[in-house]
């Protein structure tokens, strides 16, 4: 199972239950956590994300509601003994970000912390999961993040395992994880002759700041989640253009164009108050759009089919 929380869904000035950027996505023992704004520790202790778990960051831009937040969440990790270690990835600029912050305002962790400067493409790739990083269009070298999900291999037959003749045991785990294992008789046996059908992949696609832009498009062709910023609303598109961001229509343009199943309309502006007009103005275009919640958790199951639960 994959679970999507909303940290932070707030955009420019944090708001009572509105924190600044951060969105984490959990499976298999991974927290991965996507921009962290202002007082995201907090946010992460109440959704109960666990501490010592494995865990990368990916920050999106250097705009200070993207990135005040790493700090203070590094030290409360350091403060829970936290011992595994932890990578973050962003574009250049964070290396002196991360640098300052440790000489000055004594951020050593417990744990190691690798930090990456990091440009387009591949960034994270585990044997069931990777991540994508995408040039977006903001002011400033920003990157938007794509997450797929997929199992190496399909569910372990043990029938065809036993007509091949794999003995029962360690070689049956090798294989199930997707690895070819050789017989005593010297015959190599592939995954695929033992499994059954692989799930489909289930992939998240979160935006950054941005306006409207092909980059987003193309990643987001057939997520199942698109979580896209939507600073403004139409009559303020003016804005949208002038300061780089994306009004509500223009996120569900998109969502529409990539045939995405559901849209998540984060960061927007604190003058639309509740955020109905935002969300209106979006239904209009696309119909499966929702307002982030801080958090929201929105689950999938590996035929990724999504269940959406709201905080009480
Ligand atoms: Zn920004
Ligand atoms: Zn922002």
């Amino acid at each position: 199972m994959i679970e999507f929380v909303v940290l932070g869904s707030g955009g420019s000035i944090p708001l009572p239950g509105r924190n600044h950027p951060a969105y984490l996505i959990r499976y298999e023992g991974w927290n991965l956590l996507f921009d962290a704004g202002e007082d995201v520790q907090r946010r992460f202790v109440e959704a109960n994300a666990g501490m010592n778990k494995h865990m990368a960051i990916f920050i999106s831009h250097i705009h200070a509601d993207h990135v005040l937040g790493l700090g203070g969440l590094l030290l409360r990790f350091s403060l829970l003994g936290r011992e595994r270690p932890l990578q973050v990835f962003g574009p250049a600029p964070l290396l002196d970000f991360v640098r300052v912050n440790q000489n000055t305002i004594n951020l050593g962790t417990t744990f190691p912390t690798t930090v990456h400067a990091i440009e387009e493409g591949i960034v994270f790739e585990q044997e069931d999961a990777g991540i994508r990083a995408f040039q977006v269009d903001h002011r400033g070298f920003t990157l938007g993040y794509e997450f797929i999900y997929q199992r190496a291999t399909g569910p372990f037959l043990p029938e065809k395992a036993r007509e091949i003749g794999v003995p029962e045991g360690p070689l049956w785990g090798k294989l199930a994880s997707g690895q070819t294992i050789e017989l005593e008789s010297g015959v190599s046996v592939e995954p695929e002759q033992v499994t059954g059908e692989r799930d489909k992949p289930i992939k998240i696609v979160y935006s950054g700041d941005t306006r409207p832009c092909n980059a987003v498009r193309e990643s987001a062709k057939n997520a199942n989640l698109l979580v896209h910023e939507a600073m403004y609303a139409e009559e303020h598109a003016d804005l949208a253009d002038e300061r780089g961001h994306t009004t509500a229509r223009e996120a569900a343009e998109i969502a529409e164009d990539a045939d995405v199943e559901l849209l998540l309309l984060t960061h927007y502006s604190p003058r639309y108050g509740d955020g109905q007009t935002i969300l209106s103005e979006a239904k209009e275009v696309f119909a499966n759009s929702m307002l982030a919640r801080d958090l929201m958790r929105i689950t999938f199951d590996s035929d990724g089919n999504h269940t959406i639960n709201l905080p009480e």
